[in-house]
């Protein structure tokens, strides 16, 4: 299946998806669980005979990153946090304290302005995701082959580790026809910053509903984001034989 055919299979699963209808929680679940799992069982399949990723538990130097993300992963998210924090041990971490620090920290910068700053991810913790069963499609696409220059990039040597080009291009495919059929539906399909997006997920559970209603509570997007060119890439990708 060519580019354009899997892309419209994608969004058309998607498309599935809302279409069924449900609760906010349900949809927001069913939308991302399908991400992953499409991530997931065509990644070994498009990484067929390439050396094996360089990431490992207990590595978190590329989770200093600007990270992007979709509604629905950002309302997963924030639902996986809320477990976390009503635990005892979970208070004590104290993620929405830990999320609220990262984002004044980040709050408003571009990519490369993050890349300079450096500021860990708020999720590690002695190293390791502590969300990495809901970790966005960014974090799953951002792979390296070359530990060595991850270890250059996390000691602020080097700006540019050479990622892995299948991991990139399907979290792309993935990402893009689930927000593509988000689009289609009429609910709020853009990309927001992590730290900042969480921040409002958290502040109410109201926003979640209010998104499922069509409203774009976690506004607003990535500055960096151009919604008119990649509604237009969409309708392309859709139409293209
Ligand atoms: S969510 Fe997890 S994997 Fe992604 S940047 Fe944060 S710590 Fe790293």
């Amino acid at each position: 299946m060519g580019p354009f055919d899997f892309f419209r299979t994608l969004h058309d699963g998607f498309v599935g998806i809302l279409a069924a209808g449900a609760a906010p929680d349900v949809l927001i679940d069913r939308l991302t669980a399908r991400s992953f799992e499409l991530f997931d069982a065509n990644i070994a399949i498009q990484t067929e005979g390439l050396p094996q990723p360089a990431c490992h538990r207990g590595c978190p130097s590329c989770c200093k990153l600007r990270v992007t993300a979709t509604a629905p992963e950002i309302f997963l998210l924030a639902h996986y946090i809320g477990l976390i924090h009503a635990t005892p041990a979970g208070a004590a971490i104290n993620l929405p304290k830990r999320i609220a620090q990262a984002n004044r920290a980040t709050k408003g910068l571009g990519e490369r302005q993050r890349m300079a700053l450096r500021q860990p991810c708020p999720f590690v913790l002695r190293g390791v995701c502590i969300v990495h069963p809901v970790r966005p499609l960014a974090c799953r696409g951002h792979v390296s082959f070359d530990r060595a220059a991850c270890v250059r990039a996390a000691a602020g040597r080097d700006i540019e580790v050479p990622v892995s080009e299948p991991h990139l291009s399907l979290r792309g495919l993935v990402q893009t026809a689930q927000q593509s059929a988000l689009r289609a539906a009429g609910l709020a399909w853009g990309l927001y910053e992590l730290n900042s997006a969480l921040v409002l997920a958290l502040d109410t559970k109201d926003r979640r509903a209010a998104w499922a209603q069509g409203s774009d509570s976690l506004a607003p997007v990535i500055g960096d984001l151009d919604m008119a060119a990649m509604a237009a890439t969409f309708d392309e990708l859709l139409t293209r034989h």
